[in-house]
């Protein structure tokens, strides 16, 4: 795999996804985002792969989309006279961001994250597609998302996650909860000390390994089949809509730029001109 922020490696069945872009604390951008899909894809395709582990290198697990643009803006959302619009940013969200999350739920092998640090907005679109999660007792997890303006992160399984209650709490204060705190809602498988957190992992995912993989492909099956008749599928298609009119908003007050204090200011501006 020929890659720059994500390295793929396989050992006795189990396949390890690194995302290591330390220095940007795992700030996703679109080139970080399609390099991880690529190795998504890899553990997919080998036959010798019985589940995946996905990590990060550094203090945090991943503070979210990459704001500052991450240097491959062509990869990005495509713009009208350098503006962007309500349909080609719904366009681009839709393949770039919700479309990889989806697909690395439904992916046939089971999955582990491994989340140390902060797991900030997009961060959780990188473990909740995971069907398990170990937290180091460091780990931080929020969506503060309400601060620019926008409900929640493009992949809204928060009330599935958190439980609606602490889901509305979470959203409506910026909040973070604590790696102890997601594990009682149901988050997080485990909770084990920062220096374990690689080896119970790995312990886990051997344990995985060892069964058939038949029938752990089978039992996943069946439970994202039940939380589907749930309506997990359609609440995450309706939500994405519903994410767009908090982009459209801002598009149609500012260009784009999804920040509370720069809508008010362009409004107040506006309506004084
Ligand atoms: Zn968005």
């Amino acid at each position: 795999m020929d890659a720059e922020f994500v390295r793929y490696e396989t050992n006795d069945g189990v396949a390890v996804i690194t995302l290591d872009r330390p220095q940007a604390a795992n700030a996703q951008t679109p080139q970080v985002l399609r390099e991880l899909d690529d190795a998504w894809s890899e553990s997919d395709k080998d036959r010798e792969v019985r589940v995946v582990v996905l990590r990060t290198v550094g203090k945090h697990f991943s503070a979210g989309h990459d704001m500052q643009g991450g240097g491959d803006r062509a990869l990005g959302p495509q713009r009208v006279d350098g503006a962007l619009t309500v349909d080609t940013y719904y366009d681009w969200e839709e393949r770039g961001y919700l479309h990889y999350a989806k697909r690395w739920r439904d992916l046939v092998k089971p999955s582990i994250a491994a989340v140390q640090g902060k797991c900030i907005a997009a961060g959780l679109m990188l473990c909740w597609p995971c069907d398990l999660i170990i937290a180091a007792d460091n780990a931080q997890f929020s969506d503060p998302v309400g601060l620019m303006g926008m409900p929640g992160i493009e992949f809204f399984a928060h009330p599935w996650e958190f439980g609606p209650r602490r889901a509305k709490q979470l959203l409506f204060t910026a909040s973070a909860l604590s790696a102890e705190q997601a594990r009682e809602c149901g988050m997080v498988n485990e909770v084990v000390p920062l220096g374990q957190l690689e080896s119970r992992t790995a312990e886990l995912a051997t344990s995985i390994a060892a069964m058939d993989p038949w029938a752990v492909r089978l039992a996943k099956r069946a439970i994202n089949g039940a939380v589907d008749a749930m309506g997990f599928s359609n609440s995450i298609a309706a939500n994405f809509d519903i994410h767009h009119l908090g982009h459209a908003r801002a598009i149609a007050h500012t260009g784009g730029q999804t920040s509370v204090m720069a809508d008010l200011a362009a409004m107040k501006a506006r309506n004084n001109s």
